[in-house]
């Protein structure tokens, strides 16, 4: 439904906000009473008191996921009735998808289109995508000389822990809960604390859709939730997406408790190349830009380091800067606003900070100042810095707010070095008019996606999406997540 703006302030107005957690199939208060503030980045406003969950939750939620995948009432049903039930849900979830776009702007800021567009859709088509998968995936009989019958299957991990981030807080959440619930396990989602609410609902209503008691939990809270998680002794898997700080985190606590899968999904500084025979450089500037001002910034895969081959640099920084103006920061219940505020005012101090420091090291060519579209709310201008060499920190370190940092560069190789050194490899982009050239480039950018001659495209789930080097292991999406959430079991059975 394409609504006004006014239509959407008031939807907002009439929202019934969930704010209890989720435990053992129905909502609860935290067993201690405790609760957290739920504040909206758009003006400020106090949107909900959630539950701060603690170590009690944690437990009879643990308890109550154990129960229903020892019980084998998921675990050991069908693929087949597993999808029929998560289909369910997918159809419960479009039912509610005006409102679940709307929580999502509330909570975290984004534009109403792209919450609509982007996050709820793709969370649905995420989980549609792996309950349709899931009846499809067998396992192999292994051939021999007739005496043995052997076969490899898979088989869910267990219980597993979902610790997910706030920049995009349904998807991040769906993509671990769809292939972990489509393969048999029991799930413990803990949302950020900076975005509770989609997460909150969603729970409710997967039991209408039939998902069994116990199966899915969600423990709202800060970090000590996640913690908690991490540490205890009857979770078989953390599968984590957030900073590299807190990976290191749940690593540590893995080691030190009962050495449970970690599947880490971490940062980024992503590389977008463009080469000086670029086919359609106001095209390549406009990807550019969405790019990094995208969602603000705040995207593992922002293109957050822009290298511009050094012949084109004036043509390419007019063409940039001309297409930064649609990034205009605004209210984002506007269905015309691109750029909406930072998650909170926290973040936006942080990111400040990284501007403050850039000015000393780099040009500031665009931006670098707040803006009061609405007050109360956490608005920076879209901002461009213009580098040396990319050893600046502003160029080495994520910001995660709509802060680009452009490198030149000469040749083709220097432009591969700066892309490949950083500690993260995320993703990459390359555009360039000559085949020959991206073929020879491409296999050399150590990242887990490159595009070419686009950004950000093809949200298709048969794409795996995960990085290398410090921005994680595994796989998000795919057939290959799967295999986060599976066990593969060797039986050798002889028959003379
Ligand atoms: P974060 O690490 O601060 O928090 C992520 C989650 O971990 C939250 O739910 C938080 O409460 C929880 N947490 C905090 N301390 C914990 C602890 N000690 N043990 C266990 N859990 C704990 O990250 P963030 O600021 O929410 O998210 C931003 C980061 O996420 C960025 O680095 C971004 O690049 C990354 N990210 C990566 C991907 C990807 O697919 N690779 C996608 C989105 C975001």
């Amino acid at each position: 439904m394409d609504y006004t703006f006014e239509k959407w302030q008031d939807k907002a107005q009439q929202l019934d906000i969930e704010q209890r957690a989720f435990i053992a199939g129905e909502y609860t208060g935290a067993q201690s009473g405790q609760t957290f503030d739920c504040r909206s980045p758009i003006d400020g406003r106090l949107l909900a008191r959630v539950s701060q969950c603690d170590a009690d939750d944690v437990d009879r939620a643990v308890a109550a996921g154990r129960q229903s995948f020892e019980s084998g009432v998921w675990s050991r049903q069908s693929p087949r009735q597993r999808k029929a039930v998560l289909l369910r849900w997918v159809a419960l979830l479009s039912g509610h998808s005006e409102e679940l776009a709307l929580l999502e702007t509330l909570d975290v800021g984004k534009p109403i289109a792209e919450s609509q567009g982007v996050d709820v859709a793709g969370a649905i088509y995420c989980l549609e995508w792996f309950a349709e998968a899931i009846d499809k995936v067998a396992g192999e009989v292994i051939p021999g000389d007739g005496s043995f019958h052997s076969t490899v299957t898979r088989e869910p991990v267990g219980v597993v822990g979902a610790i997910v981030p706030w920049n995009f807080p349904l998807m991040m959440a769906m993509w671990k809960l769809a292939p972990a619930l489509a393969a048999g396990n029991s799930v413990l989602l803990k949302p950020s604390e900076r975005s509770p609410l989609t997460a909150l609902r969603i729970a409710g209503l997967a039991r209408l859709a039939g998902l069994p008691d116990g199966v899915l939990s969600v423990l709202p809270g800060d970090g000590r939730v996640g913690e908690l998680l991490s540490h205890h002794p009857d979770i078989d898997c953390i599968a984590f997406t957030g900073s590299g700080a807190t990976g290191r985190r749940i690593l540590r606590a893995s080691a030190d408790s009962n050495l449970k899968r970690v599947w880490n999904e971490l940062g980024g500084k992503s590389a977008n190349i463009i080469l000086d025979d670029v086919e359609d450089l106001d095209a390549a500037a406009q990807a550019a830009a969405a790019a990094i001002f995208y969602n603000a910034g705040q995207v593992c895969s922002a293109g957050s380091r822009l290298l511009v081959q050094r012949s084109i640099l004036q043509r390419f920084k007019v063409a940039l800067l001309e297409a930064a103006r649609e990034f205009v920061p605004g209210h984002p219940l506007d269905p015309a606003t691109r750029l909406g505020p930072l998650v909170d005012q926290r973040h936006l101090d942080l990111v400040q900070q990284y501007v403050a420091h850039g000015e000393g090291e780099a040009q500031l060519v665009a931006g670098g100042r707040r803006a009061e579209p609405v007050a109360g709310g956490s608005y920076l201008a879209p901002t461009v810095f213009e580098c040396k060499d990319g050893r600046e920190r502003i160029a080495r370190e994520e910001i995660f707010g709509p802060v680009l940092a452009i490198i030149p560069f000469d040749d083709v190789d220097e432009a591969v070095a700066i892309a490949n050194a950083s500690d993260y490899g995320l993703a990459a982009a390359l555009w360039s008019g000559n085949l020959k050239r991206i073929h020879a480039i491409a296999p050399r950018l150590r990242a887990g996606t490159v595009w070419v001659n686009c950004y950000d495209a093809l949200a298709d789930m048969n794409f795996p999406f995960g990085g290398y080097k410090q921005s994680g292991n595994g796989r998000d999406n795919s057939l290959h997540a799967l295999d986060k959430y599976q066990e593969i079991k060797s039986t050798i059975m002889q028959v003379v």
